[in-house]
C-alpha cells in the first residue's frame, strides 16, 4: 500500500516551483543517503555544528556558516543574534529582560511581504522591532538612511520575488549605507540560488532556505563573517531552541551544497523553455487561452509559462479553474501570484515532459466542460 492510499492523501504534480506548501523539493538520492547516516549515527552535536559550518564555509569562500532549521528560523535567529551578541542575560531573557539595546531592524517597506509567514513576525520573534524605510513602491538609500539612529541593531534586505521590485534600493546600496553607519546588514536570500554572491558584496549575514534552490532536506543555511556566526549559533541555548536543528538535516544540507556547488542540477532557464515549448504550442490552440515564455520577476534564471485564461470565451475565471486543477485524484498546482489577473504560471522546474502533458490534458477537460 502506498503511503497515498494508507494516509488518504491526494498526489500532487507540482507546477508551482519551490513550494512549502507542497513540501519545497525532492532532494536526490547522495541528499537522502546523507540524512539516512545521519539519522543512525549518533554525533558530538557542537562538533557536528562547527565542522559542518567550517566546511560549508570553505565550499562558498566565506567566513563561517551554520546549517539551522530553516530559513525563517535562520532570519529570527540572525536577528536575535545581533541584538543579544555576547550578553548572557538577553540570551535567557530575550523577550522579558529590559536591559537597553538596540533593538530596530530597518526594512525597505516593500520588503516587509509575507513569504507564507510574515517577515515583520520573524523579526519581532527574533526580538527586534521593525522599522520601514521608504513607501510601498519605493525605497532609496536616503529613505534607510532617514530611520537610522542608536536604537537601530541592523538593515535587513529581502531579496525575493516576493518583495516589490520596481523603485527599489540594490542589496549593494543598502550595503553601502549599512558600511557607513557601521551597521550589520541581513540579506534573506531564501530562494535565490546565488549562495555566494550577497557575501561577497559584503553582507555581514545571507540567509538561504534548504530545500529551495540547493534542494536539500527541510533546513536552512545561514552564512556571513565569523563573530555574526557564532552569535546565531549562540542562540541554540536561548531562542533558538524550539527550532532544533537534526543532525540528519545538517548532513543532508551540507551534502546538498557540496553537490550543488560542483554539478549544479538547476536546469538552466533555456533548458526549461525547450522542455515547455510544446505545453505552450498545444495551450494556444485551444478556446479562449493564451500561453507564453515569462522570467522570473526577481531575476533569477528561471523561466515560466505564463497561462491565461479568458473567462468571457470559457465561462469559468482563472480562479475557478485552478480550483478545479486540484480537483480528482492528482492535485495540480500552479503558481497563482496572478489569479487575480486572470492569470497562472507553471514552473517547470519538478514536472516532466510527460506531465506537462497530463497538465496540459486537464486543462483542456476543464476548459471544454
Ligand atoms: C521561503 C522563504 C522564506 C522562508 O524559508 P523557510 O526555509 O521555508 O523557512 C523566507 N523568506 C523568503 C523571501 C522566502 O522566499
Amino acid at each position: 500500500m502506498s503511503i497515498y492510499e494508507k494516509y488518504h492523501l491526494k498526489k500532487v504534480l507540482n507546477a508551482s516551483g519551490r513550494m512549502t506548501i507542497l513540501g519545497v523539493s525532492t532532494p536526490r538520492k547522495e541528499v537522502t543517503q546523507a540524512v539516512t547516516l545521519g539519522l543512525n549515527e549518533y554525533f558530538e552535536m557542537k562538533d557536528l555544528i562547527d565542522k559542518t559550518g567550517q566546511y560549508i564555509a570553505k565550499l562558498l569562500n566565506a567566513e563561517n556558516a551554520v546549517v539551522v532549521s530553516c530559513a525563517s528560523a535562520g532570519i529570527v535567529q540572525s536577528v536575535a543574534a545581533l541584538i543579544v551578541k555576547d550578553d548572557q542575560d538577553l540570551l535567557y531573557n530575550l523577550h522579558s529582560s529590559n536591559k537597553y539595546v538596540p533593538r530596530e531592524i530597518i526594512v525597505p517597506k516593500g520588503h516587509n511581504v509575507n513569504f507564507g509567514a510574515p517577515i515583520g513576525t520573524m523579526v519581532s520573534l527574533g526580538g527586534g522591532i521593525v522599522v520601514e524605510a521608504g513607501y510601498a513602491n519605493e525605497c532609496k538609500p536616503e529613505h534607510i538612511e532617514a530611520m537610522i539612529n542608536s536604537d537601530t541593531a541592523a538593515i535587513l534586505y529581502v531579496k525575493s520575488h516576493h518583495c516589490v521590485q520596481k523603485s527599489m534600493l540594490s542589496v549593494a546600496e543598502a550595503l553601502s549605507v549599512a558600511k557607513k553607519h557601521a551597521l550589520p546588514l541581513i540579506v534573506d536570500a531564501a530562494a535565490e540560488e546565488d549562495l555566494q554572491t550577497y557575501y561577497q558584496q559584503g553582507a555581514d549575514i545571507v540567509i538561504y532556505s534548504g530545500a529551495k534552490a540547493i534542494e536539500g532536506p527541510t533546513s536552512g543555511l545561514v552564512v556571513g563573517r565569523h563573530q555574526a556566526i557564532e552569535w546565531v549559533k549562540k542562540q541554540s541555548n536561548g531562542i533558538g531552541r524550539p527550532m532544533k536543528v537534526g543532525k540528519e538535516s545538517i548532513l543532508g544540507l551540507t551534502k546538498a551544497i557540496e553537490l550543488y556547488m560542483s554539478e549544479p542540477i538547476n536546469e538552466t532557464g533555456q533548458q526549461m523553455i525547450e522542455k515547455m515549448t510544446p505545453f505552450i504550442t498545444s495551450l494556444n490552440k485551444l478556446n479562449g487561452v493564451s500561453a507564453k515564455v515569462v522570467w522570473d520577476g526577481a531575476g533569477r534564471d528561471i523561466a515560466r509559462a505564463e497561462i491565461s485564461f479568458d473567462k468571457n470565451t470559457i465561462g469559468k475565471t482563472a480562479n475557478d479553474i485552478v480550483k478545479l486543477m486540484k480537483e480528482g485524484d492528482t492535485a495540480i498546482y500552479f503558481r497563482e501570484y496572478k489569479v487575480n489577473e486572470g492569470k497562472v504560471d507553471a514552473d517547470v522546474r519538478s514536472v516532466s515532459a510527460a506531465q506537462l502533458d497530463v497538465i496540459y490534458q486537464k486543462i483542456k477537460m476543464i476548459i471544454q466542460q
